[in-house]
């Protein structure tokens, strides 16, 4: 464990963050990293609890209390080892991870005490890549089977590199010009650099992963070929179609899904940069203009993606960014009467991108507001907002006296997602859940040797849970091609219910290992 009451005597440090006035001028991460004798000290505060909460908070079931000791004891070797045991790209979720192991470590139960874990992971595995602890670790075997692992996310990359190194033959398909997904293409590299994610890919593709850029599955590669050239195939095309806005005025030009406007910033940001974004293996598809430079800004969902869009819209140069949310403000600290602890708190975050539209001067967010209708000019370009007071139950109607209206020329439309899409699942087959994912109950479809994983499966979620998937689904998946010389597969172990639920939280494994 830690130091032996280290937390009575060690209060916990933040994870530092560059100053909002001046990160906003550039794309570089802002996120500083401490100094190894602080994060050791951090380490020293783990109780290394008797019942690790932690353990049950984190999808993935990292061996939390475990790497905490060993920074403490500045063992980094085997803390990245340890890390590696259940995580595959901890420098994703040691960035971008909302950490509910802290929300549940037993520190927390003191509001704001938790031992700092998502700091001190990504600490781990940034050191570990620095020191050249990090290796390709291609497959002493080769069963001769072959997988086709289709969207190159977190989940499917996770389920490739799983399977590679399980001996099987893997393709990853993927249809942007580069790997990463979301990670990619819809998470800032103010967030995460993508060079970060560039040498995890390549750390696949020396283990023997092939990774086809470009190609799009089910329009490039028919379904037919999939079930003629594999043995098996994993879906993890993420869950992609957006929440649209039936109002007035929605047809004008400057309203957009907020993943069209991250495609383009993260676009432009490959092409202007490359030191920082390695340039992808096949061309980008032709820049699409949507810019929020000069103009006014109003994003609408009050979430991460709507977040990362007031980011961008500040490096642009918008004259105002403003975020707005249907549902009412948050408590600002935890309501034990809503979410107690070790639970996930409902409550209030201000996100770095709300820092800095604070700290610029250039934007606010509010809360309880719904769009009633978009105005816009003789040409067909938005220009305003209306809006109104929304009811704090649903279905959020407008409060009668509370209208009023804003400048608007660039509208964001960030309000979540509401399925895969959908053409791919149709072609081959699958049965699909009441909301449109994939159902896959235990990772395997409805169609023998076609299997999910990710958003696809459980809809539009976390890094930390596509990640898990992942892993879970590869389990599946290796068990499916090495029975497929048997008469019957084995039989699935995980139980009948999702796999992910259960008093003990996700499985570590989804069968005997
Ligand atoms: C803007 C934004 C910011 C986010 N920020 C965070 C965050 O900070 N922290 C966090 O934990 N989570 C965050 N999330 C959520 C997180 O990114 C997702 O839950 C996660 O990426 C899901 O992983 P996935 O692999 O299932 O799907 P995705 O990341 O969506 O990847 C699916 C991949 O499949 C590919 N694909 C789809 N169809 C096909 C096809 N037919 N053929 C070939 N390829 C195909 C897509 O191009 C894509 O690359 C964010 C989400 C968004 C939208
Ligand atoms: S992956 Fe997320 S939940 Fe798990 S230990 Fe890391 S920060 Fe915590």
């Amino acid at each position: 464990m830690g130091e032996i009451g280290g937390f009575l005597k060690i209060d916990r440090s933040n994870v530092d963050y560059r100053d909002p006035e001046q990160r906003k001028d550039d794309y570089r991460e802002f996120l500083v990293a401490k100094p190894e004798p602080e994060l050791a000290e951090q380490g020293a505060r783990c109780m290394d609890c008797g019942v690790p909460f932690c353990h049950n908070g984190c999808p993935l079931g990292n061996l939390i209390p475990d790497w905490n000791d060993l920074v403490f004891r500045h063992r980094w070797p085997e803390a990245i080892t340890q890390l590696h045991a259940t995580n595959n790209f901890p420098e994703f979720t040691g960035r971008l991870c909302p950490a509910p192991c802290e929300a549940a470590c037993v520190l927390e139960i003191r509001e704001g005490n938790a031992v700092t874990i998502k700091q001190i992971e990504n600490a781990i595995v940034d050191r570990a890549w620095d020191e050249g602890w990090v290796t390709p670790q291609p497959p002493a075997i080769d069963t001769g089977r072959t997988v086709a692992v289709v969207g190159a996310g977190p989940a499917g990359l996770a389920a490739a590199q799983q399977l590679r190194r399980g001996g099987h033959r893997v393709t990853l398909f993927e249809r942007d010009e580069a790997a990463g997904g979301l990670v990619r293409f819809g998470v800032p590299d103010f967030k995460i650099e993508k060079w970060v994610v560039e040498r995890r890919v390549q750390q696949l593709v020396a283990e023997g992963v092939e990774l086809r850029c470009g190609v799009d599955v089910g329009v490039d590669v028919t379904v037919e070929e999939l079930h003629d050239q594999f043995d098996a195939v994993v879906l993890s095309t993420g869950s992609r179609v957006p929440r649209d806005l039936p109002t007035p005025g929605r047809e004008l030009r400057g309203i957009h899904p907020a993943m069209d406007y991250l495609y383009v910033r993260n676009r432009w940001l490959a092409r202007t940069d490359n030191e920082q974004s390695p340039v992808p293996t096949v061309p980008a598809p032709e820049p699409v203009e949507i810019s929020a430079a000069g103009k006014h800004v109003v994003v609408i969902g009050g979430g991460d993606t709507g977040a990362d869009c007031v980011g961008h819209s500040i490096r642009e140069g918008a004259l105002s960014v403003t975020q707005l949310e249907l549902l009412p403000e948050p408590p600002v600290s935890r309501s034990d009467d809503r979410t107690p602890w070790p639970l996930w708190p409902v409550k209030l975050r201000v996100s770095y991108a709300m820092e800095e539209a604070r700290a610029t001067g250039l934007g606010d967010a509010d809360f309880s507001v719904v769009t009633t209708h978009f105005e816009g000019d003789a040409d067909g370009n938005v220009t305003a907002l209306h809006y109104a007071n929304a009811e704090a139950a649903p279905p959020f109607a407008p409060v009668e006296g509370t209208e009023g209206s804003m400048p608007a020329q660039l509208v964001l439309l960030a309000m979540g997602f509401l399925h895969p899409e959908q053409e791919l699942l149709d072609q081959l087959g699958v049965e699909k859940d009441p909301r449109g994912n994939v159902k896959a109950p235990t990772y395997e479809t409805s169609v023998s040797g076609v299997f999910a994983a990710g958003d696809a499966r459980r809809g539009q979620s976390l890094i930390v849970w596509a990640i898990n998937e992942g892993r879970q689904c590869a389990r599946m998946a290796d068990r499916y091609l090495h029975a497929l010389n048997a008469e019957q597969a084995e039989p699935v172990l995980v139980g009948g219910g999702d796999a992910d639920e259960g008093p003990d939280g996700p499985p570590q494994s989804a069968g005997p290992t």
